[in-house]
């Protein structure tokens, strides 16, 4: 079956990695996962037929168009590894710290399965950090037949492209979408997996960090922050990241 790489490769007895039970129909979820393994990667993995279809994205994805990042094929992982965050044990296959980095649905442009069976797949992310559309290209050309594929992933032209940014959205949002924890929290608490549906993530949480606005995202909370005066405009800025609209006496407040 189509896990059983992945769980030949792995001991259940010494990581707390999922093992790879048959594969479902549930939906069609992406995630992110930063791997501080041998050498520092970016686990890119897309729902498809019941499993996670997976590249190791070695720089973690760019949202400079320009910048194509290889992605390395990798083995289908279960479905249940998109809860995975924690620790696999030094020795064991990708020993190494696992952080959700992100995480979300995608949504395949044309026939997802004709695209990965040629090697083009587009798609367009609907993630809590990465959105628009973007494209994995097998390099080569036609199959290669290889154990493991070059791959590249790439940001399409969009809105959600920053061609100035660089890796800023990798150095920013250096913490996790379930936890909030950095790699080093995961690190050193190394008893805590996330495996969790959400709602077990919500409880454990401090209930300071819950977001107070509907769609609000928390993060580590600056050491200072510097007052700051709305700005009066008379049309609402272009672009659409912005996540959320307050309605305040009489004022549209605009914030991301
Ligand atoms: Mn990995």
């Amino acid at each position: 079956m189509a896990l059983d790489t992945y769980n030949k490769k792995r001991d259940f007895t010494r990581t707390p990695e999922p093992k790879g039970a048959t594969a479902r129909k549930r939906g069609n979820s992406f995630v992110i996962q930063k791997h501080d393994a041998t050498r520092l990667h970016y686990d890119f993995r897309l729902e498809m037929d019941g499993v996670l279809k997976s590249w190791a994205v070695t720089r973690g994805p760019s949202l400079v168009p320009s910048e194509k990042r290889l992605a390395v094929h990798v083995e289908d992982h279960p479905l249940d590894y998109g809860d995975f965050e924690g620790v696999i044990p030094h020795g064991e296959y990708g020993g190494g710290t696992v952080m959700l980095w992100d995480r979300g649905r995608w949504e395949p442009v044309g026939d997802p399965h004709e695209g990965y069976a040629q090697g083009k797949l587009k798609f367009v992310l609907h993630g809590e950090r990465l959105h628009g559309g973007w494209t994995l290209v097998r390099m080569g050309g036609k199959a290669a037949r290889e154990k493991r594929e070059n791959w590249l992933l790439i940001k399409e032209r969009d809105d959600a492209a920053r061609p100035d940014e660089g890796t800023a959205l990798l150095e920013q949002q250096d913490f996790s979408v379930a936890t909030r924890r950095t790699m080093d929290q995961i690190a050193s608490d190394r008893d805590r997996v996330h495996r969790s549906k959400g709602a077990e993530a919500a409880a454990r949480r401090p209930a300071a960090e819950r977001p107070a606005i509907p769609g609000a995202k928390p993060g580590p909370l600056p050491d200072f922050v510097t007052p700051q005066q709305p700005t009066r405009v008379a049309a609402p800025p272009k672009g659409d990241d912005w996540l959320h609209e307050i309605k305040f006496d009489g004022y549209r407040l605009l914030a991301r």
